[in-house]
């Protein structure tokens, strides 16, 4: 960007996040996630830094948050309650940990490193002991005095262990179990829900019944001492146990950091694990640890030199749309992907998000040079959430879903009554790459992922699925990164895998539409003889109609179509052919599980089991009848729960369905 258009780019920031900001402090409504902007405070910083002689002074970056809601008495605090910088990366706090050496002309300085916790930041001021006032931090120079709501909370105490004067600052906060509770309380009142316990909790101390919120059972940490009738501790880590002694609730997840290497550990350790504590965190707050150097370090005009937030990483933030492409999937699916400016979100660099379709562009009107914001939450691909309309500059160019396939040139389609377009040609290299590898899933068969399939298409050892079958030892010992027993190993795996289940096969067959559940479906209400001969079985899928299809309960008119339409087509008979002649034979669904305790029972597994592995736990299911999906639904009969079971749990819960330990999993399969 030439300085014009950072010119341009910092007002535009500087409108958006101001509108963003009432919104969230003042109305207490959330357009956009926090995270979200944070992200364009944090770009709008940066820029300002680079060009100081463009700050203002009515840049978000210059004022402390927040307008006083006209509710409550308004009063001015005696300290100045600043807020912190947040820096996001690892080399930001290195940055820091420089600065503050080189303005204090010492080569190592310790820190105290504090939990940041996602709550209600407030003022207590006590008189000869006793508590006299709270109140918010409001705009940082008057805040609104809620001490009737903070005396609802038992953790602050009313009188303190020493006849003392002081003022302490702290942290309001809502476990995540309360918060919980309350949503569901509030889902069944129609009323809002609480998208985090600091919405929750400053809910709750605006409120002008106090009843309100001692029913929301909040707790109160304190953390800073900033003003006292007595002389102030010299650290920050001795200060934090003088105010437990005064009878404050003080966060014992605090650390001294002799360097920054050790700050960032433990930033790193709670990233991970902010899960283990009830409250919520967003940071972990550092602060260089002795008094005397906070002093010599002093303030900026929003806070202290010596602080800073440092966030975690978040799973929402805000970049630039470079072009859009188009990847194509195992179904021939046409997916415009976002190539984005590349920018760390949830801990990885992301650079791809997916757009989904042509509906959700049109629908979010993306146009490549868009500012965009992205959420990478888990495991899941990066997807686009919004487009920051106010940020465009005009000449933002539109995007159409091309007409021929970019990977092969065939003419593309987009049927009706569906959103996905796709590639007309089956054998498009990209395709089939999907294609083999989801063939490959469904036969179980283990040591053969996408690498390496890409591996042996390239040595075109591999060009359609059953040729997997026809691989031999030499040709693979021929490529780059096979030993001898590597290949031996994945040779025995690919003969293993010839006897399939016919419900396996469906699958593994990719037709549109027939996915895990409608395969089994399939495969019992169609096939009952325990084995087939792969002939046998191509001759009579052939034969069986449309009607037939469609009146399986739980086939649909558009799989049994699919289905239908996938056998008719002459195309198929080659793959039986080669299935035949590579010696696959298969097994029926519901012959095999007659009379079996388990039979036409749903599992879903999930976490680790103590003693059982998940292919072991599988194959006993399968062997007694039962079957296995990859998800939770109505449809469900037991969920069978190891460590660190996550989601799947959760959703078990709610659909009521039963839920098995590895114990009680042992006895349901031995009992048969
Ligand atoms: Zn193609």
């Amino acid at each position: 960007m030439n300085k014009p258009e950072i010119a341009s780019r910092i007002e535009k920031l500087k409108k958006l996040i101001n509108h963003h900001r009432y919104q969230y402090h003042v109305l207490n409504k959330l357009e956009i996630s926090e995270a979200a902007l944070d992200s364009l405070k944090h770009e709008l910083f940066v820029l300002e830094q680079e060009n100081p002689e463009l700050i203002t002074p009515d840049s978000p970056t210059q004022r402390v948050a927040g307008k006083v809601l006209p509710k409550f008495e308004k009063v001015p605090h005696e300290v100045p309650q600043w807020s912190l910088n947040d820096i996001f990366h690892a080399s930001e706090l290195a940055d820091f940990d420089a600065r503050m050496k080189k303005m204090l002309g010492v080569d190592s300085l310790d820190y105290v490193a504090e939990q940041k916790i996602d709550g209600l930041h407030i003022v207590l001021t006590y008189k000869k002991g006793l508590f006299v006032m709270g109140a918010t931090r409001g705009d940082g120079s008057v805040g609104e005095n809620v001490t009737e709501n903070l005396k609802t909370i038992e953790s602050i105490p009313l009188k303190l262990e020493r006849e003392v004067d002081v003022i302490v600052e702290g942290e309001v906060w809502m476990s995540s179990h309360v918060l919980g509770e309350l949503n569901v309380e509030r889902q069944k009142n129609n009323e809002p829900l609480f998208a985090n316990p600091r919405n929750a909790a400053a809910g709750a101390i605006r409120q002008l019944d106090s009843s309100v919120a001692r029913s929301r059972k909040l707790d109160c940490f304190v953390y800073d001492l900033s003003r006292a009738d007595f002389p102030i501790p010299e650290t920050q880590e001795a200060e934090l146990k003088l105010l437990g002694e005064l009878g404050f609730k003080v966060n014992t997840h605090f650390k001294k950091c002799d360097n920054a290497d050790e700050i960032l550990a433990f930033w790193k350790h709670w990233s991970v694990h902010k899960k283990d504590v009830p409250f919520w965190l967003d940071g972990v707050v550092v602060k260089v640890n002795r008094r005397d150097y906070q002093e010599q370090l002093g303030y900026t005009g929003k806070g202290p030199r010596w602080s800073v937030a440092f966030k975690f990483p978040a799973e929402e933030t805000t970049t630039i749309v470079e072009n859009i492409e188009i990847s194509v999937g195992r179904l021939g699916t046409l997916t415009p992907l976002a190539v984005l400016n590349p920018v760390s979100v949830a801990g990885t660099t992301v650079t791809h998000a997916t757009l989904h379709n042509e509906d959700r562009i049109r629908e979010l009107d993306i146009r490549i040079g868009d500012s965009v914001i992205i959420r990478k939450a888990g495991d899941i691909i990066p997807e686009v959430v919004s487009v920051l309309y106010d940020l465009r500059k005009g000449d933002e160019k539109p995007f159409h879903m091309p007409k021929n396939c970019p990977i092969c040139g065939s003419v593309t389609l987009r049927k009706e009554r569906e959103s996905a377009t796709y590639c007309t040609n089956s054998a498009c290299y990209a395709q089939e790459k999907e294609k083999i590898g989801h063939f490959v899933v469904g036969f179980d068969i283990v040591g053969l992922g996408p690498g390496i399939i890409e591996r042996l298409m390239d040595a075109k050892l591999v060009n359609r699925p059953t040729d997997i079958f026809f691989l031999k030892k030499d040709e693979l010992l021929g490529l780059e990164g096979f030993g001898e027993k590597s290949v031996e190993k994945l040779l025995k795996n690919i003969e293993a895998s010839k006897k399939i289940r016919i419900s396996k096969f469906l699958f593994a067959l990719g037709i549109r539409h027939i996915g895990e559940e409608s395969a089994l479906l399939l495969s019992k209400n169609l096939f009952k003889e325990k084995m087939y001969s792969v002939l046998d079985w191509y001759v009579a899928v052939k034969k069986i109609s449309l009607e037939e299809l469609k009146n399986i309960h739980g086939i649909g008119e558009i799989s049994g179509e699919s289905f239908f339409d996938y056998f008719q087509s002459e195309t198929v008979s080659q793959l039986f052919e080669d299935l035949n002649r590579a010696g696959v034979e298969f097994m029926g669904d519901a012959s095999q599980i007659k009379g079996s305790k388990l039979e036409g029972k749903t599992f879903v597994l999930t976490g680790t089991l103590p003693n059982l592995s998940r292919e072991e736990a599988k194959r006993k299911i399968e062997e007694l009848g039962g079957h296995v999906s990859g998800s939770v639904s109505k449809n469900t009969d037991y969920v069978v729960a190891g460590e660190e079971a996550g989601s799947k749990l959760e959703k078990a819960k709610e659909l009521g369905v039963k839920i098995l330990g590895e114990g009680e999993f042992k006895k349901l399969i031995t009992n048969q």
